[in-house]
């Protein structure tokens, strides 16, 4: 649940209650195409549970779940570009948090076949 006691875009995402192009799920964890991309891949990793706000919390309240998360980027970046990425939290409305619903973005350049296959991000 959120501070509004409602449930997050994200909950309702790993629930198939809104559509998401979902590319890895694991127990604990979802992974999903972002809706506005910022890079060739952008991939919205998340806990299913709702209960740490942003990494700081997840880190000090179940490092474990944080170590799958990275786990679960690394094996899709592999999958979708080379196995090269960002993984950017990011931790406050003021740096542009705007789901309070912990979740890394994964940034990658495309190299599958057949796809954009920039070899950069295109951006800083
Ligand atoms: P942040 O601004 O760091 O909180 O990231 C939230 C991200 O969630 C943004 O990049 C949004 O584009 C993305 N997002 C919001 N709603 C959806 C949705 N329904 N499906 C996929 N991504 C979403």
């Amino acid at each position: 649940m959120s501070s509004t006691g409602e449930p997050s875009i994200f909950t309702r995402i790993a629930a198939r209650e809104i559509p998401a192009t979902i590319v890895a799920e694991t127990d604990r964890i979802i992974a999903f195409n972002d809706i506005a991309p910022q890079a060739p891949v952008h991939i919205v990793i998340t806990p299913k549970t709702s209960q740490y706000s942003n990494v700081v919390e997840l880190a000090a309240g179940d490092p474990g779940l944080l170590v799958e998360l990275v786990e679960v980027a690394n094996a899709v970046a592999a999958t979708v570009s080379n196995g090269q990425f960002r993984l950017v939290f990011n931790t406050g409305a003021a740096v542009g948090q705007t789901v309070f619903h912990v979740h890394a973005h994964l940034l990658a350049p495309q190299t599958a076949a057949g796809t954009l296959g920039e070899g950069t991000l295109g951006f800083r």
